[in-house]
């Protein structure tokens, strides 16, 4: 019965179940190794619910940090993931290939330069704020209107509150799962993850039904403008074709699609996170 249907998630660590703390996303870290048990399980509750609601097929993309975290040998047998680092679209790799229906942010999280646990937009010290045609951009934000282009709608987003505040701007019909309430940028209450990943599981069955392939959408021309913590980063930043200087420690840069200013972003927060040095920033 019924059309094929494919979601896609991307998963991110910081607004996963327990995560509050550094320590707690670093890689290497006994806490991490701790937290991806806690990150795994709120992805394969994603998994389960998205079978429940009627879906074929469920790749994951990893797109946190190097992008190795989650438990492979946790994850319900039907699910595929996407593992490891350099990939054309970063966080929405995948999307691309239009046979997704429907994408799932799931670990989200709030933009540099606002409130939320361990909020930041890609790079988590130097950037920040950035802003898409003016407008305050998480990572939700800036990868919503990525997915856009292909025609696929964010259908779950997971996270702290304000992360499920920040996604009702970028995706209001979404299903949205408050794993934790913001406290502070490195304090949450947090539920535990037999809770959550029930109430995960439920949301993602009822996001399924919500996931059906849209006409492409051409919202361009988009401008950017990033804002680093000092003024080296943005000076280097402006190696980037395109890239220009627009105020103190800000660059600003014009692309006619959402994917090429994607990976502009993508080649700026490289040259910028070279830029840093160790001990004087
Ligand atoms: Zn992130």
């Amino acid at each position: 019965m019924g059309r094929f249907l494919k979601i896609l998630i991307s998963a991110d660590m910081e607004g996963a179940t327990g995560v509050t703390w550094p320590a707690d996303v670093l890689p290497g870290t006994p806490q991490w190794e701790r937290c991806r048990a806690l990150f795994t399980s709120d992805v394969n509750a994603a998994v389960l619910g998205f079978y429940d609601g009627g879906a074929d097929e469920v790749l994951i993309n990893e797109a946190h940090w190097s992008m190795r975290n989650l438990l492979l040998e946790r994850l319900d047998s039907r699910a595929q993931m996407l593992t490891g680092r350099h990939k054309s679209l970063s966080m929405v790799e995948g999307v691309q290939h239009g046979d997704v229906d429907a994408i799932a942010f799931v670990g989200y999280h709030t933009a540099a330069g606002t409130e939320g646990v361990l909020a930041h937009t890609y790079l988590a010290n130097s950037i920040t704020g950035v802003w898409l045609n003016g407008k305050r951009a998480s990572e939700g934000l800036l990868n919503a209107h990525v997915v856009a282009e292909y025609g696929v709608p964010v259908v779950l987003v997971t996270g702290d509150d304000l992360t499920c505040v920040d996604a009702d701007g970028y995706a209001p019909a979404a299903r949205k799962v408050a794993v934790k309430d913001h406290v502070s940028r490195y304090a949450a209450v947090c539920r535990t993850p037999e809770r959550t990943a029930a109430d995960i599981r439920s949301a993602a069955k009822e996001a399924a039904a919500l996931a059906h392939r849209h006409e492409p959408v051409d919202g361009g021309p988009f401008t950017v403008d990033l804002e680093f913590d000092a003024a080296h980063l943005a000076d280097a930043s402006t190696v980037v074709p395109g890239v220009a200087p627009s105020g103190e420690r800000r660059v600003s840069y014009t692309s006619p699609t959402m994917y090429e200013a994607i990976r502009t972003f993508k080649a700026v927060t490289t040259i910028a996170s070279s830029a840093v040095e160790e001990q004087y920033g």
